[in-house]
């Protein structure tokens, strides 16, 4: 089966196609045909080497598709079964291996398409607007990258329950798209601490969200009012370097709190919870997932440097 190896760290064209043999589900696995397969940019922190993978090997976590085989133990699924999951390993594949115990089943009114784009923006999405911080109806969040996949997924979240978003975003285009979706205000960064100051009658926001990173960082905490929390959850222009605590206290009695999706879908009960809000919402027309562009499988390399050149919006999938 044709599958993308990452070579060595370094950049997206390190990543080539190549044949490799299919793989035997172990005891509790599933072995899935890929539908769709989901772009990420944890992908490419991997592939860049920072954060730590195990060269060379197969990047991809997110995928849809349908069970071909099932391992000793497996009970809850059988072949033919529909699943989607944001835990597999070495998903950018035709097929691919996951723990049975970390799939969601999809329900037959959701495209395999759809349900590959949801797993990982999505669960973050779930848990950013009602885990990692909690803000309330009338209470104003600023969230960064607003026309990106998770960016477009929380604004929607938020927005749904009244929460007033402020996002950014770097074209005209990503910040119709972003107040579409339900953002109240989309503006540039340039001076979005001020401009979320005026927007805010001088307060600031609530909670700012920010997966943008190390450009962000400082002004993000400058957006928000006094207790205010920022919930810093990715890096995608760079990781953000150590920071003097003493900056909270000035900044107005400040919380941070630097999130990862695993540890927000601890046991089966959270996991399905969550899934189970969003397939919901889907079906309710409350949640657009929008998947803004499709690289075939081979053309893994196309689909890292869209995404890390910002030529992207919503989610990037690839298809075997
Ligand atoms: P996006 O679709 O949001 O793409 C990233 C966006 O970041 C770009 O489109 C761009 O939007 C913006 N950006 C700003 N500066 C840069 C830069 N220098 N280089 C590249 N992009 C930049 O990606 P995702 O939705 O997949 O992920 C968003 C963030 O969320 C990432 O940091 C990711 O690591 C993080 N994440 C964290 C998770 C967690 O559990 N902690 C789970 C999933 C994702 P614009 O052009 O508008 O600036």
């Amino acid at each position: 089966m044709r599958a993308i190896v990452a070579t060595q760290p370094g950049g997206p064209e390190t990543l080539v196609s190549t044949e490799v043999p299919v793989p035997a589900p172990g005891p509790g696995q599933l072995l899935v045909q890929a539908a769709a397969i989901g772009v990420n940019f944890i992908d490419t922190y991997q592939r860049s080497g920072v954060y730590p993978a195990p060269f060379p090997f197969t990047p991809g976590l997110e995928a849809a598709g349908t069970v071909t085989a099932v391992g000793d133990g497996v009970t809850e699924f059988a072949v033919g079964d529909r699943v989607t999951t944001s835990q597999a390993t070495a998903a950018y594949a035709e097929q691919f291996l996951v723990d049975a115990a970390l799939v969601a089943r999809v329900p037959e009114s959701v495209e395999l398409a759809l349900a590959g784009a949801l797993p990982l923006q999505g669960v973050t999405a779930h848990y950013l607007a009602n885990s990692s911080a909690n803000p309330q109806p009338g209470e104003f969040a600023l969230v960064h990258a607003g026309a990106g996949g998770v960016g477009l997924l929380l604004t929607q979240l938020l927005a749904a329950r009244g929460v007033r978003v402020i996002t950014t975003a770097s074209s005209q285009e990503k910040r119709d798209l972003s107040r579409a979706a339900g953002a109240e205000h989309s503006i540039d960064y340039a001076g979005f601490a001020e401009a979320v100051r005026e927007l805010t009658a001088g307060e600031g926001a609530h909670v700012a969200y920010d997966g943008v990173g190390k450009d962000t960082f400082d002004g993000s905490l400058d957006a928000l009012r006094i207790r205010g929390e920022l919930v810093l959850f990715g890096g995608a222009s760079g990781q953000v370097p150590p920071v003097d605590l003493q900056r909270l206290n000035s900044g107005g009695s400040l919380s941070i709190t630097r999130p990862t999706s695993t540890h927000f879908m601890r046991t089966a009960e959270e996991r399905a919870w969550r899934y189970r809000e969003l397939f919901q919402a889907i079906a309710d027309g409350q949640l657009d997932v929008r998947i803004g562009a499709r690289f075939p499988l081979a053309e893994a390399r196309a689909a890292h440097e869209a995404l890390e050149g910002r030529a992207t919006t919503g989610k990037v999938l690839l298809v075997p």
